[in-house]
């Protein structure tokens, strides 16, 4: 399905709900769906093959989505907290486009060749004008390019993932259903506008007819002032945020009464936690979802009953999965598979392998990374258990190879947060004469404990090959504004430091 008959069929049977904006004055799904046709005729006849953003969140982040489907345009949302001369190349490998901008965000880019920018503000105007030329239909079809997403670039340089209508609308389809139980729903959405868990729930909120409330960025008072004040019942937070509001939560003691489902992913959640949101919200649903970019987001969840059972069981190997992903998605596949691609039994690690409709696995400019069979290599390790429930090691990338042994940062890392004054810890390889690679931890304290203790907790709980080389005691650990470690960037620090 293309995202143009996406918000036909929101506008169509459920045109006077509330789609965007605060409960009591936002726009409905008739009224998006018009100033989406309307920027949709300005980007048609705009300079440009693309269909760029450079912003915070607001209303422009839905409407340029759609009035670039409709232009029959790729959206392309870039991060606009890069350093300038980042922004540029990537702003160069968009061209030729035309970019929305937020303010000052042209001058600090400068001309560049082949783009034109519109300003948010009047990009607004023009959508809002009653007397404005609206497109009727949209450009294209479901297997055109909807959206380049520029990978978060915590491994590497970013790559643009292209993520096509049918592998957007297939990832909805098949896990929201159509307007459903969206009516008294809102959803949150605090992500930056380049992330395609902002993007996906843009999609499933339209689909089922959910209100979408866009916070410009994520700041954890702002958050549950708005998740109060506007009566917000879905959310998803990458495990950074959770902490966060957390500590806000737990020392106001209200709680979050219209939440339903909180949804965490994006990176590993540590079970604590985890723990300490189910302990303050009992209210809520909590979903783990594990995803990529390149896959249009969720492959797997963790559900409410999962986390409920898991809580209330005393049997460790159904306890163990709260530390799992839960299940994929029916409309999917999942395989783990050895370093020749052999598939493995279940219980062993290995790469995890994905097949479906929503999984795109396409680069611009790098061509597909999909096997002739369709599966897509994760770069993540796990493994299954028995129940076909999905554990998620880390990446493969950041495996430690310590004399020959192979090491998951993930592993050493939960076992330092089960230490009592450990606030925070991340574990990478940095170069080791005797090794060829050492573990080296970076951890904030909030209590005191020596580095020994530290490697005495590891050691007593794990093999002594995981126990740290080294470790740093820090104020921050560096993270990029989605709220994920930055790795190379700790690698970098810590091989510098204990060089
Ligand atoms: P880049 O690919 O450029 O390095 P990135 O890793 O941040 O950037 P994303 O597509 O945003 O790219 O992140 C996907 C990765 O995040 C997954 O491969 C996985 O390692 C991790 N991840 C996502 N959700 C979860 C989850 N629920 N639990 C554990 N890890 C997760």
């Amino acid at each position: 399905m293309h995202l143009g008959m996406l918000l036909e069929m929101a506008a169509d049977g459920m045109a006077d709900r509330v789609a965007l904006g605060p409960k009591a004055s936002g726009v409905t799904f008739a009224e998006l769906a018009h100033r989406a046709r309307r920027l949709g005729a300005v980007l048609e006849a705009a300079p440009g093959e693309r269909v760029g953003l450079i912003d915070l969140n607001s209303p422009a982040v839905p409407l340029t989505l759609f009035g670039a489907a409709i232009a029959g345009k790729p959206f392309v949302p870039i991060n606009y907290r890069l350093a300038d001369p980042q922004l540029r190349a990537i702003v160069a490998r968009t061209a030729p486009a035309t970019i929305i901008v937020g303010d000052g965000v042209a001058e600090r880019i400068g001309p560049v060749e082949g783009i034109e920018y519109l300003n948010r503000a009047d990009a607004l105007a023009l959508a809002e004008n009653p007397q404005g030329k609206e497109s009727d239909g949209w450009g294209g079809d479901a297997d055109d390019i909807a959206v380049l997403l520029f990978t978060s670039g915590t491994t590497g340089e970013p790559k643009a993932a292209v993520l096509r209508h049918s592998n957007l609308t297939e990832y909805i389809i098949t896990t929201v259903e159509y307007s459903g139980s969206g009516e008294d729903e809102a959803a949150i959405v605090s992500v930056p506008p380049y992330h395609i868990a902002g993007i996906s729930a843009v999609l499933s909120s339209t689909y089922s007819g959910r209100r979408v409330y866009q916070l410009e960025a994520f700041e954890p008072r702002a958050w549950v002032e708005v998740v109060r004040a506007e009566s917000i019942t879905h959310a998803m937070v990458v495990p950074t945020m959770l902490g966060r509001i957390l500590d806000i939560i737990e020392a106001d003691g209200q709680g979050l009464p219209s939440m339903r489902a909180l949804s965490y992913g994006g990176g590993p959640m540590p079970l604590p936690v985890i723990e300490r949101a189910v302990g303050l919200l009992p209210n809520v649903g909590f979903v783990n979802a594990y995803g990529l970019t390149e896959t249009s987001s969720t492959i797997a969840v963790l559900g409410p009953d999962d986390h409920s059972a898991a809580f209330a069981s005393d049997d460790p190997a159904v306890r163990a999965r709260l530390a799992s992903v839960g299940r994929p998605l029916p409309s999917l596949e999942v395989s783990i598979r050895d370093a020749v691609g052999e598939a493995v039994a279940p219980g062993e690690r290995g790469e995890i392998y994905v097949r479906g409709g929503q999984v795109s696995g396409e680069y611009l400019g790098r061509g597909t990374s999909l096997d002739a069979e369709g599966w897509f290599p994760t770069r993540d390790e796990g493994h299954l258990d028995e129940g076909g429930y999905l554990f998620v090691h880390g990446r493969l990338d950041d495996v430690i190879v310590r004399g020959g042994e192979n090491l998951s940062p993930g592993e050493i890392e939960a076992v330092l947060l089960e230490h009592p004054a450990v606030r925070e810890a991340a574990v990478v390889g940095i170069p080791s004469k005797e090794w060829g690679e050492g573990v080296a931890a970076a951890v904030i304290v909030s209590g005191d404990v020596t580095e020994d203790e530290l490697k005495a907790h590891v050691r007593a709980r794990l093999r002594s090959s995981r126990t740290p080389d080294r470790i740093q005691f820090r104020e921050e650990l560096p993270f990029n504004e989605s709220g994920k470690l930055l790795r190379r960037v700790l690698r970098t620090e810590l091989s510098d430091a204990f060089a």
